[in-house]
């Protein structure tokens, strides 16, 4: 039988994420009394690492940050964790139908330095599809998309349509569908199923010409909960997954599976498909139970992947790559400079991911082996370490980088996203406005959600 908490708490956390920390710490820096309750026997949600030999840390999660999010840059500094440059020491290598080249530059819809070795005329047609996609992108107001006439018309479509009506060329029509597939724009995607308007909110307030991936944390962004929570003593608990949220004029009472606990207020940080999966008394507003049915996770895994060196860069190569391989579109050199190890991180995702969800454990690996030497040599071929971590497989996460729109959600159900009921408020990356989908966007809504509780306090 469930105990019931006798104490009463000022608010309770549901989700030790991120934002769940940051609303936490703030709750209780203004003198609060605050508990976080968990679902996984672990801090950190999408946070998260782990060393892979004694040297060597690598983040199973999130890894890099870029100069424009402001708010995880103040956090990193407040608590002194240093940055690094992300590493790119050579060229990158271009894998596209088969042929293999390399180039001194970078695509991720901006693109810098040289160009990849593809015809002038597929290359202008993916550019002039992007300077038409920027100007659509920035049209949009700032600010959650709304219900206007303009949105709903971007909303009715899926990105795959855009795309259609926008490039000529197999190029062209790969390039945008590798940006919302493997690099995000909010999610990962596969073009049929997300919303234009997504995309283009997407690109607006999260935007890849921004560098969200300029540098890396040493020892990793997995250490950050720990630090945040060493603040918090001991009000976290730990694989206590809360199952019900019932709220009155005096406050909320938090069920999990082993207790009951009360509190004045309670925010809710996690996903939004994950907060529906919670029972609430009263209910929700219909239209905010609507949402939480409609906003899936992109499919992904990250494959975290060691040697004993960058032994690319001795043969002039940056670590990263680009291309239409079977299983890899994106890999990045995430070496840290302090282990003098190399690492290279990449994904799985969409409808790859299912392809090769399909295959045995070391059919997975040899796979994944196998692409990478295509890109980067033989040496790839004998990692020392070699980890997979399956976020779609996480029931407590449900997948990766982050949640995005289908068709129709944005204008009929996006007013709830970020919308307190009550006594409950809502925090969580995929309800920011600025950086949704990255650590920055977490912060934010930790923030904004502390904010909000201590002005009802
Ligand atoms: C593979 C990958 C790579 C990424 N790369 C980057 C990157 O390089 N840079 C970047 O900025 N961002 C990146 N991200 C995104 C970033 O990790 C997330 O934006 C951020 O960590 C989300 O934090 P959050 O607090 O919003 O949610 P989460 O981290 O998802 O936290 C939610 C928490 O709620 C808990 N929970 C769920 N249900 C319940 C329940 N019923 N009861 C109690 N607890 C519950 C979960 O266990 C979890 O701990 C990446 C994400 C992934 C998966």
């Amino acid at each position: 039988m469930a105990k019931t908490d006798i104490n009463n708490y000022d608010c309770i956390v549901v989700g030790s994420g991120l934002s769940g920390l940051v609303a936490a710490r703030n709750l209780q820096r203004a003198g609060h009394n605050v508990l976080i309750l968990e679902a996984q026997d672990r801090i950190g949600g999408r946070m998260y690492g782990q060393h892979v030999a004694p040297d060597q840390y690598v983040d199973f999660g999130g890894q890099w940050v870029g100069p424009t999010q402001a708010r995880f840059l103040a956090l990193l500094d407040e608590y002194k964790i240093p940055r690094f440059p992300s590493p790119l020491h050579g060229k990158t290598v271009f894998l596209y139908n088969g042929h293999r080249s390399e180039f001194n530059g970078f695509f991720q819809g901006f693109h810098e330095g040289e160009h990849p070795n593809i015809s002038e005329e597929e290359w202008d047609d993916a550019m002039d599809a992007w300077n038409r996609f920027e100007q659509l992108s920035n049209s949009l107001s700032s600010g959650h998309p709304t219900q206007t006439a303009e949105n709903q018309l971007l909303d009715s479509q899926t990105f795959t349509q855009w795309i259609n009506e926008n490039t000529k060329t197999d190029f062209g029509h790969w390039y945008f569908s590798y940006m919302v597939r493997a690099v995000g724009f909010l999610g990962p995607a596969e073009p049929g199923q997300v919303s234009l308007l997504h995309v283009l909110w997407g690109n607006k307030c999260a935007a890849q010409s921004e560098h969200p991936e300029a540098e890396l944390i040493h020892d990793g962004a997995g250490q950050i909960p720990a630090i945040i929570a060493a603040e918090l003593k001991n009000q976290i608990h730990l694989s206590e997954p809360v199952v019900s949220i019932c709220q009155d004029q005096e406050g909320v009472e938090v069920k999990t599976l082993q207790s009951s606990y009360r509190a004045k207020f309670a925010i809710v940080a996690m996903p939004p498909h994950l907060t529906g999966r919670i029972f609430y008394d009263p209910p929700l507003p219909s239209t905010r139970q609507q949402l939480t049915q409609r906003v899936p996770m992109g499919t992904i895994a990250k494959i975290l992947i060691s040697y004993e060196s960058p032994f690319w860069r001795e043969i002039g190569l940056g670590g990263v790559g680009m291309g239409n391989t079977e299983w890899i579109e994106l890999f990045a050199d995430s070496s840290d400079p302090r282990s003098g190890k190399g690492v290279i991180a990449t994904f799985v995702m969409g409808d790859r991911y299912h392809r090769w969800q399909a295959l045995n454990e070391s059919e997975r690996k040899a796979v994944i082996l196998s692409d990478l030497a295509a890109y980067l040599g033989d040496q790839a071929l004998s990692p020392s370490t070699f980890d997979i971590v399956d976020w779609a497989a996480n029931q407590w996460v449900g997948g990766g980088y982050a949640a995005f729109m289908p068709p129709g959600v944005w204008t009929n159900f996006g007013h709830t996203i970020a919308t307190p009921v009550g006594r409950i408020h809502w925090a969580g990356t995929e309800i920011a406005d600025r950086w949704p989908g990255f650590f920055d966007g977490a912060v934010r809504t930790g923030e904004a959600a502390a904010e909000a509780v201590i002005a009802g306090l």
